[in-house]
């Protein structure tokens, strides 16, 4: 048996001992990792800042501030949703009652990019910890400071039965995924998802994936111009880009387009001045990152922005016009380039969304209702968010997952600690007997 086995069978192992199923213990343990997390919270920040040059500011705005929420709000529900649910039964089986029990689905693994590194590991891991679960972590090798204080603070919080942390890059997810597990929750791309999928399907593990894809943003006539353009660039700003849910792609009705030009223009020099030296615009995650995209605007006249800087590995906002069927349309981005399709008619916007894969987020400026509507009736999104972006994924109020080829299952909130348990139907049943059911049936279905 090598190492890893080893450790996962320990893990199994604590599983059923029964000491992560009681709630108390699951409150203790929830509140231990809010106490870390409090203490840990310069070290995650400074590895932010070191991994991907995410300004403390940003590092708590969209990583640790949420998780910290996400740890309050868990532990203040927790109660009534581990608790079992009264079941209305089906008359067929008077007398009877019925109740819903959620049980832990047992060892979880969840497997993480590098983008929000502290979030995309924490707030699933609390979902599994407050269901019951053990837990591996796979933090991503493409942030590894980050990596290493998550693995810190985990040490400081719970024992390692109970979860372990184990950095590493594309060969320890292998392995990993080469094990059984009871449920995987994996959040990265379409292409390494699909391997997950195939993994997990050799032990008939289930899955949430959480993936990416291209997220459009429609400018519609009516739009506040100002408004979008602001709240458009600051999807673009946070994370320089490198946002699952940051708008990938604009849809601007021609008559509104040579103003949202002018204004992006004007917001940008106010929001993003110095774009290669500025401490509050993080650079990209890597130099193969950087030639992809700087690739992309070769040969290109930039409507906005259109600064690069090969030193810092920064590219400003830029956005570039661009005709349906352009090599900028096809693949997801991650980044901070910005194409401008112009449409003519709604209709016309819509079709191009359809033409493509189903999308995580999707954002719409407009001031009318009727615009609301149809788009939402016409197109199928994960989820989305009429006149601002991103903020979709904030707050507990609203399940938080992908649709068609950006994903499947769904989190945030209670969806979370759903995901993570097996809701489990018990009928309890009297002893009152109707001799109907039973063989031999003869003529019974005449009295049906
Ligand atoms: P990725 O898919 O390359 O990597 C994610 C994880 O998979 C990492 O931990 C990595 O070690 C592992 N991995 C990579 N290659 C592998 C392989 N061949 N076999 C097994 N495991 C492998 O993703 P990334 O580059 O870290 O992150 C960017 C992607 O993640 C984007 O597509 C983005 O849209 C998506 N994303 C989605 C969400 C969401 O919530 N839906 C959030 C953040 C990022």
């Amino acid at each position: 048996m090598n190492h890893l086995e080893k450790r996962l069978d320990r893990q199994r192992a604590y599983f059923d001992s029964g000491a992560t199923r009681p709630l108390p213990r699951r409150e203790a343990a929830l509140r231990r990792l809010l106490q870390a997390l409090e203490q840990s919270e310069g070290d995650l920040l400074a590895a932010l800042e070191r991994d991907l040059g995410k300004h403390p500011f940003e590092g708590y705005e969209t990583e640790v501030g949420l998780v910290r929420q996400h740890l309050r709000y868990t532990l203040s529900h927790l109660r009534r949703w581990a608790g079992p649910k009264l079941a209305a039964v089906s008359p067929l089986h008077f007398p009877a009652g019925a109740f819903i029990r959620p049980e832990p689905r047992g060892l979880v693994l969840i497997i993480a990019p590098w983008n929000y590194p502290v979030q995309l590991c924490l707030i699933p891991l609390i979902d599994a910890i407050a269901a019951g679960n053990c837990a591996v972590l796979k933090p991503s090798e493409g942030a590894p400071a980050t990596a290493q204080a998550l693995c810190r603070l985990l040490r400081l919080a719970l024992p390692e039965g109970w979860v372990s942390c184990i950095p590493g890059g594309v060969e320890t997810t292998q392995a990993l995924l080469a094990e059984r597990f009871d449920y995987i929750f994996f959040t990265g791309g379409q292409r390494v998802g699909k391997i997950v999928m195939r993994a997990a399907a050799e032990h008939l593990t289930p899955v949430t994936l959480e993936l990416g894809g291209k997220s459009p943003c429609i400018v519609a006539p009516s739009a506040d111009i100002p408004l979008a353009a602001r709240r458009i660039l600051w999807g673009k700003l946070l994370n320089a880009g490198q946002t699952c849910v940051a708008p990938d792609y604009l849809l601007v009705h021609r008559s509104v387009k040579e103003a949202l030009v002018a204004e992006l223009r004007r917001q940008l020099a106010l929001l993003c001045p110095d774009f290669a030296h500025n401490g509050d615009y993080p650079r990209l995650a890597s130099a193969r990152a950087f030639d992809r995209l700087a690739g992309l605007l070769i040969g290109r006249t930039p409507l906005v922005g259109g600064g690069v800087c090969r030193e810092e590995l920064k590219i400003e906002p830029t956005v570039v016009e661009a005709e349906p069927g352009d090599p900028l349309l096809r693949e997801e981005l991650f980044g901070p380039l910005l194409p401008l399709v112009t449409f003519d008619r709604l209709g016309d916007a819509i079709r191009l969304v359809r033409a493509g894969e189903k999308p995580l987020a999707l954002y719409l400026f407009t001031r009318s209702a009727g615009t609301v509507r149809r788009v939402c009736e016409q197109l199928s999104f994960g989820g989305g968010c009429v006149n601002d972006t991103v903020v979709q994924m904030a707050g507990n109020a609203l399940p938080f997952g992908g649709v068609g080829a950006s994903g499947m299952g769904r989190y945030h909130g209670p969806h979370g600690f759903l995901a993570m348990s097996h809701q489990k139907p018990v009928v309890l049943r009297g002893s009152l007997d109707l001799p109907v059911r039973y063989p031999p049936y003869g003529e019974k279905l005449d009295l049906l």
